[in-house]
């Protein structure tokens, strides 16, 4: 056989075996859909015409066909389909190699620099005379010498890989492979240059051509084996990734993800295996406290949810401060908290822990150098005495939590309530038949006069919210409120009240346009912390043509001061807008003179213990009077609330109030009540 026969023979079998190759990248493409097999398909299948026609190329060469046209084109293919080999080559492998597609930018260069020199290779080879040093030159040395650039970069990525997978085989045989070829080619490319025609290793046939079929197989082989190898490791990060998620699903079953801490399954869990011990022992004893937080919407909604977490943290550490380290935290519900006290010998010992727990918490949390208050309740029961049962004891020291926050008691010890009033039963129920009444317009407002002392004139009315329940008659918010408040009902139920007090309030000024009054809502603290109160309540005066001066705002201190700041700053907007605001119930809760001075409201309303005994007790008439002077250094005007009888209404009058409001001067009725009234002079019975 001619040393030429064999170089078309081996060029035919590479051609061969390169469409092969990229036939079985098109199958896997098929089954895997990875991005790159696309590319290096592709690749192989530009390699096999390359290949293809390198063979028809040697022929035509010694078959001494002499058509320049016929070997022009045959060259310009040549070139194309290799630069296109390279190009495809160099965008699979990389993005194979990194897992990722190369981004559209760096694939656009890619194409650009490749179809740019492939362009200007053949170009330059059609004008240069076809067996000339230089046409050589451009038709293997330059499209070799930037295959050697290429299979070197690859070999050098290659080693990524080979760090991160040590144990598969596939890229020490990528990396030999490509090593080898890149040699090949710059070897190819060099002696091109440089050597005497007989002596460049076109010319070498039999030798060159084994090498580079040796080294398509070894590219080959590689870049099967690596497939599978891909595909084996894709199966196992697969089966690692199912094995995690499935650990982290049973931790977030078992545990409060904001926090890391025990949820309510978890820490029923643990119980239960306590109450295996305490049952297995003489006299040990397991405690379980339920602490709630009250307000914690309202703070949350005030601080943002970042500080809210930040708060929660903080409330966290409070809590565990000196606790024992047996002693478990969990969370089991946004605000709800359970202390398991394991191994406690005596019910007192567990009492005092709670104590102390709740004192840390009733501590004001700083937050950007404010003080902000929440109120915390706590019920306990103990183990194995309420029950042996994890679960029950669970629901008994909640049970006990809920009945602390509806009495305002710190701490309620299961056992000392009654017990069926506040079971979940009867919660669901409640909660059902408040929200069905809200539905059913069950909810109406009675109005209370405020009477002027000056004019003894009726200046506006309170308005106070009444059930009128199907079967138990009018039922006062004592009633109700609490359980609206914590099952989330009076959300829904405030924005009726403000409307039905505008709407009577809008009827008044219709029909006693001479003289009109002004109406006064109560504003829980939830509502009053939600910041669209302000622009709420202006619309709603807009919507019926209402002055919003004749609109009052009665809000607790605790409302205001559970985020003093942002309540002067809600004020500060109530007013902005005409709106009146006054502060309910003063003399309660937190009272404080120095708040005072800084809330800046328009009536201050002295809650009923200053007015109680007012006619028999000098000391209170003192206190009474000095107060009532201090709120007029400061600008706002006094009303004194719950106001029953003649000889309190004289004392008022001598320490200067401006309003009263109470039994005396009128119960709370509905609207129509007062139309003969209104209809006169306004003027009240003293
Ligand atoms: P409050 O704001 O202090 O309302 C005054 C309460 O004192 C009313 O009780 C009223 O009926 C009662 N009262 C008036 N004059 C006298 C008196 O001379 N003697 C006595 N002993 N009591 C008098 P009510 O209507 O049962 O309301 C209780 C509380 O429920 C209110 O206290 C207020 O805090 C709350 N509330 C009432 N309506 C609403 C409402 O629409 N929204 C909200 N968030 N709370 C409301
Ligand atoms: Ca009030
Ligand atoms: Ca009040």
């Amino acid at each position: 056989m001619h040393p030429y026969d064999f170089v078309i023979a081996t060029l035919i079998v590479q051609s061969l075996a390169a469409i092969i190759l990229a036939l079985l990248l098109w199958m896997f493409l098929r089954s895997l859909e990875h991005h790159y097999l696309k590319q290096l398909a592709l690749a192989f299948t530009a390699l096999s015409i390359h290949l293809g026609v390198s063979a028809v190329e040697v022929l035509a060469f010694f078959a001494e066909l002499d058509s320049l046209v016929l070997t022009n084109m045959l060259v310009i293919a040549q070139i194309v389909s290799f630069m296109a080999f390279l190009t495809w080559l160099l965008m699979g492998m990389h993005s194979g190699l990194k897992q990722q597609p190369l981004s559209t930018s760096a694939e656009r260069t890619i194409i650009g620099v490749a179809a740019t020199t492939g362009a200007a290779l053949g170009a330059s080879y059609t004008f240069l005379s076809a067996n000339s040093q230089l046409a050589d030159i451009v038709r293997v040395s330059i499209p070799y010498g930037i295959a050697a650039l290429v299979f070197i970069r690859l070999a050098w990525q290659m080693q990524s890989v080979r760090k991160q997978f040590p144990s598969m085989i596939s890229p020490i045989l990528g990396t030999v492979a490509f090593v080898l070829s890149g040699l090949f080619m710059l070897y190819s490319s060099a002696t091109n240059l440089t050597l005497e025609e007989a002596a460049r290793p076109l010319f070498q046939a039999p030798f060159v051509a084994l090498i580079s079929l040796m080294n398509l197989t070894l590219v080959g082989l590689s870049t099967v084996i690596w497939l599978l190898e891909n595909e084996q490791e894709r199966v196992r990060l697969a089966k690692v990734k199912a094995l995690s998620a499935e650990q982290r699903l049973l931790y977030f079953r078992t545990h409060d993800a904001p926090t890391g801490l025990p949820n309510q399954r978890q820490v029923q869990n643990l119980l239960s295996q306590e109450m295996l011990r305490v049952l297995a022992s003489q006299d040990r004893k397991v405690a379980v406290l339920a602490l709630g937080i009250h307000r914690f919407k309202a703070v949350s909604e005030a601080i943002g949810w970042q500080k809210t977490n930040q708060m929660v943290q903080d409330l966290i550490h409070r809590i565990r401060d000196k606790l024992p380290e047996r002693f478990v935290l969990g969370r089991t519900g946004e605000r709800d908290f359970m202390v398991l006290m394991p191994n406690t010998r005596r019910q007192d010992d567990a009492v005092a822990h709670a104590e102390k727990i709740l004192a840390r918490l009733k501590l004001p949390f700083i937050h950007e150098n404010r003080e902000i208050f929440i109120n915390v309740s706590g019920g306990m029961s103990i183990g194995p005495k309420h029950s042996d049962d994890a679960a029950v004891l669970l629901n008994q020291a909640h049970r006990a939590q809920l009945e602390s926050a509806s009495t305002g008691q710190e701490l309620v010890l299961y056992q000392s309530f009654e017990r069926d009033a506040s079971s979940p039963a009867n919660l669901i129920q409640r909660e059902t038949e408040l929200r069905q009444a809200c539905r059913e317009g069950e909810f109406t407002l009675y109005f209370q006069p405020l009477v002027g002392i000056r004019k003894r004139q009726i200046e506006g009315f309170e308005a106070l919210l009444r059930w009128k329940h199907p079967s138990r008659g009018i039922l006062t918010p004592d009633h109700f409120l609490q359980d609206a408040a914590s099952l989330g009902v009076l959300d829904e139920l405030e924005d009726q009240i403000f409307a039905q007090a505008l709407d009577q309030l809008s009827d008044w000024h219709q029909d006693f346009a001479m003289s009109p009054v002004s109406v006064s809502v109560n504003v829980s603290a939830e509502r009053f912390q939600q910041p669209d109160l302000p622009e709420k309540l202006i619309a709603m005066c807009q919507a019926r043509e209402l002055d919003p001066a004749y609109l009052d705002v009665e809000l607790t201190e605790n409302a205001a001061i559970t985020d003093f700041e942002a309540g002067l700053d809600t004020i500060q907007r109530l007013r902005d807008q005409g709106i009146k605001v006054s502060l309910d119930d003063f003399g309660t809760g937190y009272s404080s003179l120095a708040h005072l001075q800084r809330l800046q409201v328009d009536y201050v309303k002295l809650d009923r213990s200053f007015v109680q005994g007012i006619e028999h007790d000098k000391q209170q008439l003192a206190l009474t009077r000095a107060v009532v002077e201090l709120i007029h250094s400061l600008g706002m005007r006094v009303l004194a609330e719950g106001v029953e009888n003649r000889s309190q209404l004289g004392h008022l009058i001598k320490c200067r109030v401006d309003l009263v409001q109470g039994h005396l001067l009128g119960r709370p009725q509905p609207a129509e009540a007062f139309r003969e009234l209104l209809q006169g002079d306004h003027l009240t019975a003293f």
